[in-house]
């Protein structure tokens, strides 16, 4: 089973080249962000929760998002693979993925989109004006990003030896086949949008 890791920053690409890199690939997008909006914008019980969480910029909880990766990789389209947006992000979410991979099988590529801060921000100004995102606004976003800092980057270090970087300057399709340069050694999908 093919299994991939896109690490990096909010505001890095990551789920715009993840949703192209499963529609080139036929394997599922996992985006654990995505899922969570979702229930928010559903009113259950555990969306309203995620979304008071979400909206300052905080992780829910590591029970919730491994709960919810579990069910996710189980369903018939994630059969051929996944590609995981958004999770892990932090080592206990890491380590709890290593077991489950192992016990599917599966030896993850791991691709981190690294992108300079100031660059970031600017980034995520213009999605909210795009999309309104609520956890786009100001503070949560420096939230977002600091948490990143403190919480997520130190996956660099989990997954050390395993993990190559790309630059995820430029326009989408560069950085898409820079993407697909490091996972595959060729771009694939040709004619893929
Ligand atoms: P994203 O769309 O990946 O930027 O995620 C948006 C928000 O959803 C994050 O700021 C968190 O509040 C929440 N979230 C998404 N993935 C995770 C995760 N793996 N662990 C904890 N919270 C998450």
């Amino acid at each position: 089973m093919r299994a991939i890791i896109l690490l990096g920053p909010p505001g890095a690409g990551k789920g715009t080249q993840a949703e192209r890199l499963a529609a080139a690939l036929g394997v599922a997008h996992i985006s654990t962000g995505a899922i969570l909006r979702q229930a928010a914008a559903e009113g259950t019980p555990l969306g309203l929760e995620a979304r008071r969480i979400m909206q300052a910029g905080d992780l829910v909880s590591d029970e919730l998002v491994l709960g919810i990766v579990e069910e996710r990789v189980g369903a018939d389209d994630c059969r051929g693979g996944f590609i995981l947006d958004g999770y892990p992000r932090n080592r206990a979410q890491a380590e709890a993925l290593d077991d489950l991979l192992r016990r599917l099988g599966a030896d993850p590529a791991v691709v981190n989109i690294a992108v300079p801060s100031a660059e970031l921000e600017s980034r995520i100004r213009l999605r909210r004006l795009d999309t309104g995102r609520e956890d786009d606004a100001e503070a949560a976003v420096r939230r977002r990003l600091a948490i990143h800092e403190a919480e997520s980057r130190p996956l660099l270090d989990h997954y050390r030896g395993r993990v190559s970087e790309i630059s995820g300057l430029g326009s989408r399709d560069e950085v898409f086949e820079r993407l697909q340069e490091r996972i595959f050694g060729e771009p694939v999908g040709a004619g893929v949008p």
